[in-house]
């Protein structure tokens, strides 16, 4: 069974101090941009002047950025507590 059907979304408390940042210097020039197709939130976005547009608003907190982004560009943690998103087996 997917795990999609085992969870379901908790809540979703965005907190103003970015658990992800992102140093876009790199991403012009990142020859594969694994950021925009790995995303579930979508959280990149392509952009024409920097490369990669990031927002840590929708994030899920699976950890894939931080492991497809090989260039260094990606300082991630976990948000602070209370924080984040919080999934409950349905
Ligand atoms: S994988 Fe890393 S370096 Fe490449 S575009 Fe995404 S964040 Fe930038
Ligand atoms: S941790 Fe997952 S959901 Fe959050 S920005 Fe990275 S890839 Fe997207």
């Amino acid at each position: 069974m997917a795990v999609v059907h085992l969870v379901s979304l908790d809540y979703y408390n965005i907190d103003r101090q970015p658990h992800i940042t992102v140093n876009s210097s790199f991403c012009p020039t990142c020859p594969h941009q694994a950021c925009l197709v790995t995303c579930p939130a979508e959280c990149y976005t392509k952009d024409p002047e920097r490369g990669v547009q990031f927002s840590y608003e929708a994030c899920l907190e699976c950890g894939t950025c931080r492991v497809v982004c090989d260039r260094g560009a990606v300082t991630w943690d976990y948000p602070r507590g209370g924080f984040g998103v919080g999934f409950r087996l349905a």
